[in-house]
C-alpha cells in the first residue's frame, strides 16, 4: 500500500508479445507492482507474474467496446498513484512508439506523479525479425523509417509527408497500417517507389498466432487480403525483407505452432512446462486451478522454523515445502549455517533439486516421489545412518500431505515432530484471463502434472471443449482422470515435466 510521498507509476514496455520479451527491470516491477494498468496487446500471461493481491485494472478495447478513453487512463493513473506506492502502466512493445505513453507521462508530471518510463522491445523492429527480417542490413540499408498508416484517414490534416518516405532510403516499417494498407502502398508508389520493391507483413510477431506473407509494394494489398493477415500486424517495406529465405533459420521452430494447450498447476509451478511449451510455439494458457497459501497456523510453523536447527533430520516432503521453509528460515536466521549438521530426506529428486538450490545435499532420497517409497529408502539405508530409532526428526509439509510418513516413523521409534509450511488452495481468480478465454476459444489440448490438478479443475466446474486431449503426467494422475470419466489421450512415460512435453509433441502432431 502506500508511502506516503514515495508512490511511482512506471511506464513499463511489455515487449512485442512474447511474454518471455519484456525487460528483466518490466518484469521485476511486475512482480513488486501493487497495482497494473494493462490494454489489450500486451500478452496477458504476464500478470501471471504479479502478486496475488495486485489490483488489475484493464482499458483496452474489449468485443465490441470501445477502450477506456486516453483522459480517463490518466486520470486512473493519477488516483493509482494516491492509492498504491508501485503502479506499473504496461503498455505493449515500446511504451513511447505509438503507444501515447508520452501524453500519460505528461499527464502524471503535472499532476505531480513521480513516474518513470522502462523501455520495451517495439513490435516495429521484432515484428520483422520473428519472422526473419532484419529491419537493416549492411550493403542493404543503413537506414529504417518507422511510421504509422493510421494517419492516411485523414490525408487533409496527416502529419505524414509520405512523398519524403517514398523518397527516403532505406527499410519502411509501418504500425498501424492495415485498415488502410491499400491506400498507403498506393500512395507510396504515386510518390515514386518502386512497385517491385519487396513487402511483407507480420501478425501476431512472436506469439503463438504469429503469421506472415510476403509479397510487393504493388502486390501485398491483395496478398494480405487473400490470407486473412489482419490488425495487428507491422508491415515491412524495402530490399531487407528478400533476405527472409536465407535468415529463415533464425526464426524459432514450431512443431505446436497454432496448438492450444492449457497448463493447469499453480502460478509457482507453470512456468516450468508453460516456457517448455511456448518454445514449441504453443498457445499457452495457463489456468492456475490451486495456489500455495501460508499455512493456518502461522505461529506454529514459524516456532517450528526457529527450532529446526535442533534436528538430527530435516525431511521435506515437496519442492513447495523447501521454499517456504527457507523464506522463513532466512526471515529469522542470516546464515545458512545456523542449520547445523542435520541430515536431510527429501520425498524424491525434484524435491532434492529445491535443496540442491541452497547448496545442500540429500541424505536418503527415493527416485519416486511418493511417501512410502522415502520409508522404504530408510529402510534400506538405516544402517549407513544407525537407523532412526530415537532420532529426532522434523518433517516439513504440506496441510494436506498424507501422514503415512509421520506414522511408519513413529512406528520405527523416531521422535518426529511437523513443521507444516504451506497449504494448498483452490485458485478462485482468473489471474491472466485464461478462464475466459478457455470458455470462448476452446483449446486443443488440456494437461494435468498431478491427482491434485485433476481434482481442483473438476472443483472449479470447467467444462473440457468439445474436441479437447488431454494429457496425464503418469499412470496415478491417469487414475484420477478415469475417476471423473475421462480417459487421456497421451500419458508420459516417465513423471517428469521434459518427458510430458515429448509426449504432447508426438501426441499433437499425430492426432492432427
Ligand atoms: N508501442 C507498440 C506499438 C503500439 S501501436 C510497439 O512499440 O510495438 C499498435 C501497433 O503495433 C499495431 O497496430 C501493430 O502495427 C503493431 N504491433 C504491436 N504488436 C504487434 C505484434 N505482435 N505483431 C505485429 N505488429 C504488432
Amino acid at each position: 500500500m502506500k508511502t506516503p510521498g514515495k508512490a511511482r507509476v512506471y511506464l513499463v514496455g511489455a515487449g512485442p508479445g512474447d511474454p518471455e520479451l519484456i525487460t528483466v527491470k518490466g518484469l521485476r516491477l511486475l512482480q513488486q507492482a501493487d497495482c497494473v494498468v494493462y490494454d489489450a496487446l500486451a500478452d496477458s500471461a504476464l500478470l501471471s507474474h504479479c502478486r496475488p493481491n495486485c489490483e488489475k485494472v484493464y482499458v483496452g478495447k474489449r468485443a465490441g467496446n470501445h477502450a477506456l478513453p486516453q483522459e480517463e487512463i490518466n486520470r486512473l493513473l493519477i488516483d493509482c498513484a494516491t492509492k498504491y506506492a508501485c503502479t506499473v502502466r504496461l503498455k505493449g512493445g515500446d511504451p513511447y512508439v505509438f503507444g501515447r505513453g508520452s501524453e500519460e507521462a505528461m499527464a502524471l508530471l503535472s499532476a505531480g506523479v513521480a513516474c518513470e518510463v522502462v523501455p520495451g522491445i517495439t513490435s516495429a523492429i521484432a515484428g520483422p525479425a520473428a519472422m526473419g527480417v532484419p529491419v537493416t542490413h549492411r550493403g542493404i540499408c543503413s537506414q529504417f523509417t518507422v511510421f504509422t498508416g493510421h494517419e492516411m484517414a485523414g490525408k487533409e490534416e496527416s502529419s505524414l509527408d509520405i512523398k519524403s518516405i517514398a523518397a527516403s532510403e532505406g527499410t519502411k516499417v509501418i504500425l498501424m497500417g492495415m485498415s488502410h494498407l491499400r491506400h498507403t502502398l498506393q500512395q507510396l508508389m504515386e510518390a515514386g517507389m518502386m512497385p517491385s520493391t519487396p513487402a511483407a507483413a507480420v501478425q501476431w510477431a512472436t506469439t503463438p498466432r504469429q503469421r506472415w506473407v510476403t509479397a510487393t509494394v504493388a502486390t501485398l494489398a491483395d496478398v494480405v487480403e487473400q490470407s486473412g493477415v489482419t490488425s495487428p500486424a507491422a508491415v515491412v517495406i524495402g530490399d531487407v525483407v528478400g533476405l527472409q529465405t536465407e535468415l529463415a533459420p533464425t526464426v524459432a521452430p514450431r512443431r505446436l505452432a497454432g496448438k492450444r494447450v492449457v497448463v493447469t498447476r499453480t502460478r509457482e509451478q507453470a512456468s516450468a512446462l508453460s516456457s517448455a511449451l511456448r518454445e514449441y510455439g504453443a498457445d499457452v494458457l495457463e489456468l492456475p486451478t490451486i495456489r500455495i497459501a501460508p499455512p493456518s497456523d502461522r505461529a506454529d510453523f514459524a516456532a517450528a522454523v526457529v527450532d529446526s536447527p535442533h534436528y538430527d533430520w530435516l525431511i521435506f516432503s515437496s519442492p513447495n515445502g523447501v521454499k517456504k521453509f527457507f523464506e522463513a528460515f532466512f526471515s529469522v536466521y542470516e546464515d545458512i549455517r545456523e542449520l547445523g549438521g542435520a541430515r536431510i530426506a527429501a520425498v524424491g529428486p525434484g524435491t532434492a533439486a529445491e535443496l540442491k538450490k541452497y547448496g545442500l545435499m540429500v541424505d536418503v532420497m527415493p527416485q519416486k516421489a511418493v511417501a512410502e517409497e522415502l520409508i522404504a529408502e530408510f529402510d534400506r539405508k538405516g544402517d549407513e545412518f544407525g537407523g532412526v530409532a530415537n532420532v529426532t526428526m522434523l518433517w516439513i509439509h504440506s496441510e494436506k500431505g498424507r501422514d503415512i510418513v509421520y506414522k511408519e516413523l513413529m512406528k520405527r521409534q523416531a521422535i518426529v515432530d511437523e513443521c507444516i509450511a504451506y497449504n494448498t488452495v483452490p485458485e478462485t481468480e482468473d489471474p491472466t484471463g485464461a478462464r475466459g478465454r478457455l470458455a470462448a476459444e476452446g483449446a486443443d489440448l488440456v494437461t494435468f502434472t498431478s491427482s491434485s490438478t485433476v481434482h481442483n479443475f473438476m472443483a472449479l466446474g470447467i467444462k473440457l471443449p468439445a474436441g479437447c486431449k488431454v494429457a496425464s503426467i503418469g499412470p496415478v494422475t491417469s487414475a484420477t482422470l478415469r475417476e471423473y470419466g475421462i480417459e487421456p489421450d497421451m500419458e508420459s512415460e516417465k513423471h517428469n515435466i521434459g518427458h510430458l512435453v515429448q509426449t504432447i509433441l508426438a501426441g499433437l502432431s499425430d492426432g492432427k
